[in-house]
């Protein structure tokens, strides 16, 4: 392996072995920095939306699977609900599409007989 080629890839090979070890080194101050971090966060509904798609059936796309056919189907528009929230100090960005609902009550009288 003598020749420039195989001399000039194992010098990118090299080179990309040394990069990816910064990047790790890297990847791990980040997290150490985030981790000490006592985050402030900033949090935004971000809701998705997603374009629906037809999805075309088996024969359609000229596949024989005889009765176990996948006849085709509609995958319609929808808006995924999401929130995204940034830390004021480090900046780490989360995003989620868990929610959970708040239930508000509020106290009415209750009186003894009717
Ligand atoms: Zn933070």
């Amino acid at each position: 392996m003598a020749t420039a080629t195989g001399q000039c890839a194992s010098k990118i090979r090299l080179e990309i072995q040394d990069l990816i070890r910064q990047l790790n080194s890297k990847k791990a101050t980040l997290e150490n920095l985030e981790n000490s971090c006592l985050h402030e966060w900033e949090e935004k509904f971000t809701p998705e939306y997603r374009r629906g798609y037809h999805m075309p059936s088996d024969r359609e796309q000229g596949i024989e699977l005889g009765v176990d056919s996948r006849p085709a189907y509609d995958v319609p528009d929808r808006t995924i609900d999401k929130w995204t929230r940034t830390c004021k100090i480090c900046g780490k960005v989360q995003e989620t599409t868990y929610s959970q609902d708040v239930v508000h009550t509020t106290k009415k009288p209750s009186w003894p007989g009717r």
